[in-house]
């Protein structure tokens, strides 16, 4: 095969300006000498975001692992949380470092996210909240969650990691929940270098989250909780500011790509592309393929066939949280409760997706999958 790529492709590549444009915001920095502690870039950026997710209340931080782990703080969670096995670990792990019990729920066939309807079976005396994942960006049945959540008297957080800018029925997918967590990590569409958020719906609740995020204190003499230093720098945030302009270009992009593979894969048998709901704005953070038995290679056979042409795809979501050492003995995480997740996870390949990418190499993507039907046997 003729590929027309020289380079390893990865899944993804992380969204970076001009690095001239940069310089001014560090400049500001080194005259103005304030480094971090909600200085003026991390409270530009909290405003910025607001407005662009279409939020009321936004709290910064280093990281999307701290943000959750901060935000189960703030609701005083404890005992056992229910949640998804088919997320990145930092979900359960938030949990662990909390002392607080995951029970992993399985996943709905269609969205790979937490199916409500297995979720009551799954609630004991000890559940006090719900911790799903808008996987690969794509809302979750937050009507359905919500109402179990009513009945029973629980809080929900939504690691919604890859959910930046996604709409669902008319607002940010954000606005759902108690509250929702977010990670701007480098992988992610919307990146500042390390970082992540708690989005929140009233000030009361942002000024618990901002004291726990900087040590508990209130003022300069009185601590009120055992906070953690969760807090975004000025660099961090300044950058932020910059990649927010750069933005809608990268989405517009990503969504021309996804449209691409769509088209180009429509008519391989086998492959199955996840498509999202009817009246979500979705944001194409990944594109995830599932590898049916229709499709003549094992789903690790065709991953390696990527490997070999230097396409560097990933299993997102491989293994499954609930198969990690530290899980695996948990009754919730018995592999025949979880079998949608434990399909989907031997199934699933996360293709490359990114600004950028050119469409001669989705091609040849495309190609490296459609190969078993189209190579003609030659010696
Ligand atoms: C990236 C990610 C996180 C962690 O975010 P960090 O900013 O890397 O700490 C948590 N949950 C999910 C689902 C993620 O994809």
């Amino acid at each position: 095969m003729n590929m027309p790529k020289k380079t390893p492709v990865y899944v993804t590549q992380p969204l970076l300006p001009d690095l001239q444009d940069f310089l001014p915001y560090l400049e500001t920095i080194w005259e103005n000498k304030v480094l971090t502690n909600a200085g003026p870039f991390h409270q530009q950026l909290e405003q910025a975001l607001c407005d662009y997710l279409g939020v009321k209340h936004i709290c910064l931080f280093a990281n999307g692992t701290l943000a959750l782990m901060t935000a189960l703080q703030a609701l005083r969670i404890s005992g056992e949380v229910i949640t998804t096995p088919y997320s990145f670990v930092a979900t359960a792990h938030s949990l662990l470092w909390n002392g607080i019990k995951p029970v992993f729920v399985d996943v709905d066939p269609v969205t790979l996210n937490l199916d409500p309807r297995k979720i009551e079976a799954a609630i004991t005396p000890h559940t006090t909240a719900i911790m799903p994942v808008h996987c690969y960006g794509q809302p979750c049945d937050v009507a359905s969650i919500e109402k179990i959540a009513d009945n029973y008297n629980l809080k929900v957080i939504y690691d919604a990691a890859h959910a930046f800018g996604v709409r669902h029925q008319g607002t940010s997918v954000l606005n759902y929940g108690d509250l929702s967590v977010i990670s701007f990590h480098a992988t992610k569409i919307f990146n500042t270098f390390e970082g992540g958020a708690i989005i929140c719906p009233d000030a009361k609740t942002k000024l618990r989250i901002d004291r726990l995020k900087n040590f508990g204190f209130v003022d300069e003499v009185t601590v009120v909780a055992a906070g953690i230093n969760g807090k975004m720098s000025e660099i961090n945030a300044a950058f932020g500011l910059l990649q927010l302009k750069g933005i809608d270009a990268a989405r517009e992009q990503r969504r021309a790509i996804d449209a691409a593979y769509r088209v180009q894969l429509a008519g391989v048998p086998g492959i199955h592309c996840l498509t999202a709901g009817e009246g979500d704005a979705a944001n194409h953070a990944y594109f995830p393929i599932l590898v049916g038995p229709a499709y003549p290679l094992s789903r690790d056979q065709l991953f390696g066939a990527l490997r070999e042409q230097e396409i560097y795809a990933r299993r997102y979501f491989y293994p499954l949280i609930s198969d990690f050492p530290m899980y695996r003995d948990m009754p919730s995480a018995a592999p025949a409760r979880l079998p949608i997740a434990q399909r989907a996870s031997s199934q699933v390949i996360c293709l490359p997706i990114y600004p950028g990418l050119a469409d001669d190499i989705v091609a040849a993507i495309v190609a490296i999958i459609a190969a078993p039907f189209t190579t003609t046997i030659d010696s």
